[in-house]
């Protein structure tokens, strides 16, 4: 096929064509144990009830930060920083994660990666590429879609948790426990559901109200009104 009657989907991903929202060029809370800097890649499938990035849902949206940034910041980080995780939005969305991925190994840092698992193809493509996961698991399987608002999401959840434990890879399974959604015993059939896979580490975590939608934040101060916590 001729270049220019090539669609940008047949065009090789490269580093330079991941879509940036953000890098904080300095954490110490985005993978434990390690000082990073993370990535925020803009886009995401999902729009869950507490998400405190809506800005990077939108998946067509123009990147703030060339992929350049990064590059340079490495370059002048060799012996301070761990590695780099790749957060989000959804980093598994794009297909140019795996040569970004592979950038950052080759400069000689670590990589981290944040997902909710929503892209097991594209997850299963970088898994080898990865030290080390973060994963969301957001509800019971069944009941995934209550907060992501979408109805099938429990199930690529699930399989890239599969492929996470398959490939063998350090991986940090986590909850944030929306008290809108997520009753005690929601929590302990997500904690059942990873038991059958092995998984008894799960980190809870609080859900935040700063940088959700107005309806969202009200919703929760609601719900801890009424279970008498604030
Ligand atoms: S998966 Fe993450 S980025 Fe996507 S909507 Fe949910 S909380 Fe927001």
């Amino acid at each position: 096929m001729p270049a220019a009657a090539r669609r940008p989907r047949d065009l090789p991903a490269t580093s330079d064509s991941l879509v940036i929202a953000g890098l904080t060029p300095l954490s110490s809370c985005d993978w434990p144990g390690k000082l990073v800097a993370t990535v925020f890649a803009q886009g995401c499938p999902w729009s869950c009830t507490y998400c405190h990035n809506p800005d990077l849902i939108p998946t067509r949206a123009e990147g703030a930060v060339p992929f350049k940034r990064v590059r340079d910041l490495l370059a002048k980080r060799h012996g301070l920083l761990d590695g780099v995780v790749f957060s989000g939005g959804e980093p598994t969305r794009q297909r140019a994660l795996g040569a970004a991925m592979r950038e950052v190994r080759d400069a000689g840092f670590g990589v981290g990666l944040h997902t909710g698992g929503a892209y097991p193809a594209r997850l299963r493509e970088v898994i080898g590429l990865v030290d080390w996961v973060g994963l969301d698991i957001k509800a019971p399987r069944a009941d995934y879609g209550k907060i992501t608002g979408v109805g099938p999401s429990g199930s690529k959840a699930f399989e890239s948790l599969d492929i996470v434990l398959a490939a063998g890879v350090d991986v940090q399974v986590r909850t944030t426990v929306d008290p809108t959604v997520l009753t005690e015993d929601d929590v302990a059939r997500i904690r059942a559901e990873l038991a059958e896979r092995g998984v008894t580490d799960l980190v809870l975590q609080t859900v935040r109200a700063e940088g959700t939608r107005p309806e969202y934040a009200a919703a929760l101060a609601e719900a801890r009104r009424s279970s008498g916590r604030t």
